[in-house]
């Protein structure tokens, strides 16, 4: 299994199409995931919205418009572009570092809840080696923000596998959630088996009050696993007895992809969710002192691995990728 550390950067060799409903909006809707240039990133392109000035939104950082329910980028022209992280989970754990995807309307299909049929799509599409050397944000201080009593932190980590590592836990005052923590050393690998399969869920009381707001009118059992009083409501159960947390660490992956590059470090969270995950991610991007971008080495010296990400080669202290640095134009709501 390769690992998506790998040096070169990848794009997908075909297009695939998916088509589903937005989970918010109940809308139908069809994507068109497919190559991008070197250096593009994750593009967005809102094909129902061609003829205006921009419909064009940049997977990154700046562009969080809201974190509230789930990941919304956007740009203050009012093209939008919801729920997005568990495909930006499933291109960046299996190691997709440009793609174009098309969509004609304003949230991602949340297909069965899970990044399942993201990482099928991609798989189907097949990887394209690219020529241009991929590169990754390195932690090098430990940076930490806290909302209440949750908190989440990014620390410098070069253990096993790639240095991309994960400690998720959660807390939920519901007996059904309670409490549950998973650690993982994400590589492409490790999400296929452990992650992507995690569906989202949701309590049975919020859901309805939702549905009387005209919101969530997508959700069904097919795509949400919901909590009643005591149990689950789903017939067919859990994925996992802890497919709670794996949901958590398949939003934290999305959610964090939003850098542009591919993170070294040691990523922490307690209680957290989509908002202190962008906030802790905006505050280690402002933190010029507390990463390092660091390009992979050639071909020639792939197999060095971290050792050689870890030297003064292609290093540059606190460069960042174009436009992951400044502030996102809309406060949260949530
Ligand atoms: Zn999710």
């Amino acid at each position: 299994m390769s690992l998506p550390i790998d040096g070169a950067q990848k794009t997908l060799r075909e297009c695939v199409t998916l088509s589903g409903t937005g989970v918010h909006s109940g809308k139908p809707v069809t994507m068109i995931i497919g190559p991008a240039d070197a250096d593009t990133g994750i593009l967005f392109s809102r094909t129902d919205m061609v003829g205006r000035n921009n419909f064009d939104i940049a997977a990154v950082r700046s562009a969080v418009a809201s974190t509230r329910r789930c990941m919304v980028l956007g740009d203050p022209n009012g093209v939008y572009v919801s729920t997005v992280e568990h495909l930006l989970a499933s291109l960046s754990a299996l190691g997709v570092d440009n793609a174009l995807i098309e969509i004609d309307g304003a949230e991602v299909p949340v297909m069965d809840g899970s990044a399942v049929a993201f990482v099928e799509a991609i798989d189907n599409a097949g990887l394209m080696v690219q020529s241009a050397r991929r590169r990754f944000i390195k932690v090098v201080k430990p940076v930490r923000v806290k909302i209440d009593d949750a908190f989440a932190e990014f620390r410098p980590h070069e253990g096993a596998h790639n240095g991309r590592r994960l400690e998720i836990e959660i807390d939920y005052a519901c007996g059904v959630i309670g409490r549950q923590m998973l650690a993982i050393d994400l590589t492409a690998h490790s999400f296929r088996r452990d992650i992507a399969r995690a569906r989202t869920f949701g309590h049975m009381k919020d859901v309805e009050r939702l549905w009387e707001a005209g919101l969530a009118l997508g959700s069904s059992l097919e795509n949400t696993i919901v909590i009643g009083e005591d149990a689950i409501v789903n017939p067919e159960g859990l994925r996992w007895a802890d497919e709670f947390v794996r949901h958590k660490v398949l939003d934290v992956i999305g959610d964090l992809a939003l850098a542009g590059a591919p993170i070294i470090g040691l990523y922490r969270s307690y209680k957290g969710g989509h908002k202190l995950n962008a906030e802790a991610l905006g505050m280690l991007l402002s933190r010029k002192d507390a990463f390092e971008m660091v390009t992979a080495p050639a071909a020639g010296a792939r197999k060095r691995g971290l050792k050689a990400l870890g030297d003064s080669r292609g290093k540059s202290r606190g460069e960042a990728l174009p436009g992951i640095l400044a502030p996102a134009f809309a406060p949260d709501v949530s």
